[in-house]
């Protein structure tokens, strides 16, 4: 055992120094080599005894954090500790929607952020992250989802995020697949933002993690966080299934779990976590390149670039911890979806999936330092955080490295003691 780990800790030495560019001269030359020659895309290492930093959760956004610890701080003595294998919580789970056309200011400016974040990012990574901005709409087919939609465009114009409400004819236009006269439901215009759209969401955390271990940082998997360590009201380090690990500050980044490392580190957090699903159905060739939510028949629609219909639902009625789909989900979903897109009437549906997200009252994150010094807690980001990843950690990194950042300071843990709610219901409520 001890051979083997000194081998893995040899190979990542050398990942670190020899890491190589992904380029289209590399694909050309391993194309002719069978492929025989591209190396581990991030280290698997044994944890050390100590890190400046430790983030729990190889989620996307605990992987941002990191990333953006090295690069936009200079903190690469850093530890991502993942109790699966990393992406394999929410952030692989999720439908990929990326939008921006969020109510209250400090939502706008940390999800424009992300999105405009995300326009660069595979260049920044090095790494094909598959973003494509071929716009979002949010259907509006009742009348106060006119009158909410068109004060979001408002806000969204003085917040300098691009939305615009339009027409009935303009959403048949984008979307010529859709039934504008439901029987329940007529869709009497949307709210429609140009540059939203979806990435490929393991890209995303693959991406990250191949930047972290390149600046030198372990990202350790299968290896969970038991225990919070402490000592005169400041963390001290992490107990685990790999033993025990110091730091001097730490991260919570671990989404549905959020409640049980907060119990660990002796606080508690105004966040329920329930499992949120989706499904997809069998490929089909191209027959839609806009994304849509139906916010009040509660579902929401995209085809993948494989041809899937990409379907989301609402969460469960009830608090759990089961990643899993029910039958009466996806029944209840495409059901609700069949009077928008008739033709879905004739799809075979080919598998579903659930994640447990992690609910807060007025439906915003919660980015913040918390009543245990030196630990940061990351977390509430709901049925809606994979849009929000670059932006979450380009924040949570600068909040970890010098005690606040102008994205985040709005979503403090002390929002709930103090009433100052950012009631983002409308825009996060159902919502992806
Ligand atoms: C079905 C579904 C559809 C969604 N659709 C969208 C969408 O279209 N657009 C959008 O923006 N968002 C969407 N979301 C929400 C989005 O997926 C999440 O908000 C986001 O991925 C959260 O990322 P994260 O990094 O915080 O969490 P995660 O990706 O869940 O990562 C947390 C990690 O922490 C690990 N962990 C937990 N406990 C421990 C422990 N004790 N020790 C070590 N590791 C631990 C977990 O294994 C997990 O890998 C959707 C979610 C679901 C479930």
């Amino acid at each position: 055992m001890a051979q083997k780990d000194a081998k893995v800790q040899d190979l990542s030495q050398e990942s670190v120094m020899f890491m190589k560019r992904y380029s289209a001269f590399a694909v050309a030359r391993e194309a002719a080599r069978y492929h025989s020659g591209w190396e581990r895309a991030w280290r698997s290492p044994m944890p050390k005894k100590s890190y400046d930093v430790i983030i729990v959760g190889a989620g996307g956004h605990g992987l941002a954090t990191a990333y953006y610890l090295g690069k936009n701080h200079g903190i690469t003595n850093v530890a991502v500790i993942e109790k699966g294998w990393l992406g394999g919580g929410n952030t692989g789970r999720n439908t990929t929607i990326i939008r921006s056309n969020y109510l209250q200011d400090p939502s706008a400016a940390i999800f424009e952020k992300a999105r405009s974040l995300y326009e660069t990012m595979s260049q920044d990574l090095n790494y094909n992250v598959m973003f494509s901005p071929r716009g979002v709409m949010m259907l509006a087919q009742t009348q106060s989802e006119i009158r909410g939609y068109l004060r979001t465009a408002q806000a969204n114009a003085l917040q300098g995020v691009k939305t615009e409400f339009i027409t009935p004819a303009r959403v048949k236009e984008l979307c010529p697949i859709i039934e504008l006269s439901g029987p329940r439901y007529p869709v009497l215009g949307a709210l429609w933002q140009e540059r939203g759209g979806t990435a490929r969401h393991d890209a995303v955390a693959w991406g990250y993690a191949r930047a972290c271990s390149d600046m030198g940082m372990d990202i350790i998997q299968q290896c969970e966080v038991t225990g919070v360590d402490q000592a005169d009201g400041q963390v001290t380090g992490v107990k685990t299934t790999k033993g025990d690990i110091a730091c001097k500050k730490l991260g919570v980044v671990v989404a549905g779990h959020s409640g049980v490392l907060a119990d660990m580190a002796g606080f508690r957090l105004p966040v329920e976590s329930i499992a949120l699903q989706a499904l997809v159905s069998e490929p089909i060739k191209p027959c839609m390149d806009v994304v849509i939510m139906a916010n009040t028949v509660h579902g929401y629609l995209s085809q993948s670039d494989k041809g899937e219909m990409v379907i989301g639902g609402g969460t469960d009625g009830f608090n759990n911890y089961t990643q899993r789909g029910s039958f009466h989900h996806a029944e209840e979903t495409v059901r609700a979806l069949v009077e928008t897109f008739p033709m879905l009437s004739r799809l075979k549906m080919l598998r579903q999936w659930g994640g447990i997200v992690d609910m807060t009252g007025d439906r915003s994150p919660i980015l913040s330092s918390t009543p245990l010094g030196g630990c940061f807690i990351n977390c509430g980001w709901g049925t809606g955080g994979f849009k929000s990843i670059p932006g979450s950690g380009w924040g949570m990194a600068e909040l970890m490295a010098k005690g606040s950042s102008p994205l985040t300071d709005a979503f403090g843990l002390n929002r709930f003691a103090e009433g100052r709610f950012i009631d983002e219901s409308v825009a996060a409520g159902v919502a992806h």
